[in-house]
């Protein structure tokens, strides 16, 4: 291939695309690479990448000089900074850095029946929930789709025969302010790395116009909404998105959802001493899940450099789970994973470690969609 093939057009698209990873080709774009050359090796280098997870360099099915090709022309686009291994290695983090030195984290969570993979879908966050890390880093950039997909790829690396049956989009970032690589990055993860729909989920603190956007997709995949305040004046303050959307127009979005795609809706519910644990609490939100039918996840607060609250005692836990069962509200108590090792909810925060990376980029936060 020479610089004027359109092999290098299509790189050349990629690039204008903002595209850094070898997972942000389409077939179409793969195609284009190998224009010239025999049909099948389109299908052997995708073969490579989605069944194999090998890198360009190691597909041993293409010859060499077009591995070498390749290896350049469709780079990584997470360049491990640092990786950290919890509870007994059931819980691994990768800190990524990314091509304009932008860190992310990814978690890898194995559990006797499955394996899942917590994803990134933004550098940062700029919804500004202030119990969140991520949230208090303030928004860096959304991710491309192949930057989210390559990280399920390089987490089901690490759990080779165990394989990763769960992606979760409960990293980073706030996946339906992506809306469009996010959405891209489950079809991909669906279509090409073979994850069933049902096995995946995409968490948000609510962005109503997102949420009927999900709901009108031919795949559908569960929704998982952070709620953490079953009253209006509670919740502009946690989860200040709540000022745009508030708890009435959620829930009207919310069953939408459930009733167009048949699929499980749960609540994530952190739980804060004396700010949302107390019985009145559970009857609030017993309240507001009831007609939903939703399933309650029930996580006592991790704690995060910049918030005071501490997590609720296992005592309070107990009540709190106990009467939301009292009033008929299916409600799991989530085990915490990775607090040894800053990989637990809300705990992401990806800090620049490196000296050579410069300062950090601050942007101002984006425009909240209408
Ligand atoms: N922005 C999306 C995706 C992130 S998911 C969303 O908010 O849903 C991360 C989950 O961890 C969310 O449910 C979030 O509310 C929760 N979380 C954030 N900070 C937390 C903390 N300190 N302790 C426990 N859970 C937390």
């Amino acid at each position: 291939m020479t610089a004027d093939t359109p092999a290098s057009d299509a790189s050349d698209r990629a690039e204008r695309r903002g595209t850094t990873s070898r997972y942000d080709h389409d077939r179409s774009d793969l195609e284009a690479l190998l224009t010239g050359l025999p049909a099948y090796r389109t299908n052997q280098l995708w073969q490579g990448l989605y069944s194999d997870l090998a890198d360009p360099a190691d597909i041993t099915t293409l010859p060499v000089t077009l591995r070498s090709e390749l290896a350049d022309k469709l780079p990584a686009a997470l360049h491990l900074d640092h990786r950290s291994v919890g509870d007994t290695g059931q819980t691994v983090k990768w800190l990524w850095r990314l091509a304009d030195g932008s860190l992310i984290e990814t978690v890898l969570m194995h559990y006797e029946d499955r394996s899942t993979v917590c994803v990134s879908s933004q550098a940062g966050c700029a919804m500004a929930c202030g119990f969140c890390a991520t949230g208090q880093m303030g928004f860096d950039r959304h991710l491309s789709t192949g930057e989210m997909v390559e990280q399920v790829v390089r987490a089901q690396r690490e759990a080779g025969e165990r394989r990763v049956s769960n992606v979760v989009f409960m990293g980073m970032g706030e996946p339906l302010a992506n809306y469009d690589h996010t959405w891209a990055a489950v079809e991909r993860i669906h279509g090409a790395l073979g994850l069933s729909a049902r096995h995946l989920t995409i968490s948000t603190v609510g962005l109503i116009p997102g949420i009927l956007r999900l709901a009108e997709e031919g795949l559908p995949v569960n929704l998982a909404v952070s709620l953490h305040a079953a009253n209006d004046r509670l919740r502009d303050h946690l989860v200040p998105v709540n000022r745009r959307w508030p708890l009435a127009a959620l829930a009207e979005a919310c069953s939408h959802h459930a009733a167009t795609t048949g699929r499980r809706l749960s609540f994530e519910w952190a739980l804060m001493h004396d700010v949302n644990d107390t019985l009145r609490d559970a009857a609030e939100l017993a309240d507001y899940v009831g007609p939903l039918a939703a399933h309650v996840n029930l996580i006592p607060l991790n704690p995060t450099p910049d918030w005071p609250t501490r997590g609720s005692s296992p005592l309070r836990v107990r009540e709190f789970a106990g009467e939301l069962g009292n009033r008929g509200i299916n409600a799991t108590l989530r085990r915490t994973r990775g607090v040894d090792i800053d990989a637990a909810c809300g705990q992401l925060r990806a800090e620049r470690t490196s000296v050579d990376l410069g300062t950090p980029r601050r942007e101002a936060p984006p425009r909240l969609p209408d």
